[in-house]
């Protein structure tokens, strides 16, 4: 009996795939390293390949995760650590400064199988704000810590404490001469990974430095949970980079998820609605990576570019920057 049901499947299977039906993959996930004004014609051949190359390896190590059957939030957690290490990114290394030339950086996780989440804002000291975000949401009763008292948790945490020369980067220090001078507050490079694991749990991830020039210990979208980062099993989970003020009072993520679940849209429709149809026509700029509960992927922006990466086990395996690829 059992056998007969087995072949069975598999010869369901082989239709499927014959007339090109695709199947739920076992796993799947999705990375951005931020959306904005990313042209071909900004971007030096060898940004851009450093860029890609940063983006696969982030990539594969989150598909290595999922495919050993790690769970999604290990996958998540790990696919961040490595953008934040890596200085290209607005997120750990790389961050961007505030007006008064601190690196602030913010850090979301949510557990879609649970409901559970973690959030840090205005950190300055955490090497990985990512790892800190998943310990108030494991070890502490809270959702969201901030500023020194945070700094003050993860050394209770035993979590890697830097100086906060370690955030130094030319080239955003450069930035914030720059946005000083045209007195402006500009965006770039946040990063997040969304997940569905083996077991078909769901978990998001969102780490940033926010704005540069940003003032009064500015906090954006990517902490608040619904706003830049969301998970539920329910629907999909979510991670958002972009002008922090509107995906906040937009609840972005949390948006997407609710047309899922209450209007039955699919995660690309519902995020198309949200991102293109009313986040842009209201000067919205930014994008979006979701994956809903059956492994399929939304790669959303109303920008020109968006640093993104996607990957099931069905053998989708991609990289983009701009508009078109
Ligand atoms: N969303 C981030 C913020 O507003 C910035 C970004 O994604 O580039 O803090």
């Amino acid at each position: 009996m059992n056998n007969i049901k087995w072949i069975s499947g598999l010869i369901l299977l082989i239709g499927l795939m014959g007339f090109g039906i695709p199947t739920k993959p076992q796993y799947a996930i999705a990375i951005h390293g931020g959306a904005g004004v990313i042209l071909k014609a900004n971007l030096s051949a060898g940004m851009e390949k450093a860029y890609r190359h940063m983006l696969d390896s982030a990539l594969t190590v989150g598909e290595k995760v999922l495919a050993s059957g790690g769970s999604s939030m290990d996958a998540v957690e790990k696919v961040i650590r490595i953008m934040e290490d890596c200085p290209l990114f607005n997120a750990g290394k790389g961050a961007v400064y505030s007006h008064d030339g601190y690196n602030d950086l913010d850090a979301a996780v949510m557990d879609g199988s649970n409901l559970m989440a973690g959030a840090v804002a205005g950190v300055r000291n955490v090497k990985n704000p990512i790892t800190l975000a998943r310990r108030v949401m494991t070890n502490s009763p809270h959702v969201m810590l901030s500023g020194k008292g945070a700094t003050e948790f993860a050394r209770e945490q035993g979590l890697e404490i830097v100086d906060s020369s370690y955030f130094f980067t030319e080239r955003r220090w450069k930035d914030l001469q720059n946005a000083i001078a045209r007195e402006k507050e500009n965006k770039f490079g946040t990063v997040g990974c969304v997940a569905m694991d083996k077991a078909g749990n769901l978990a998001a991830g969102t780490s940033t430095g926010g704005m540069t020039n940003k003032k009064w210990n500015r906090i954006g979208d990517t902490p608040i949970i619904g706003a830049g980062t969301y998970a539920s099993n329910k629907s999909c989970a979510v991670s958002g980079t972009g002008h922090g003020e509107f995906f906040i009072r937009y609840t972005v993520a949390r948006e997407i998820a609710a047309l899922m679940e209450y209007k039955g849209m699919s995660v690309q429709k519902a995020a198309e609605e949200v991102i293109i149809n009313r986040l842009k026509p209201a000067g919205g700029e930014g994008g979006i990576i979701a994956v809903d509960k059956d492994g399929n992927i939304a790669l959303v922006f109303n920008s020109p570019g968006m640093y993104r990466g996607a990957a099931d086990s069905n053998g989708r395996h991609e990289i983009a920057i701009f508009g078109d690829k």
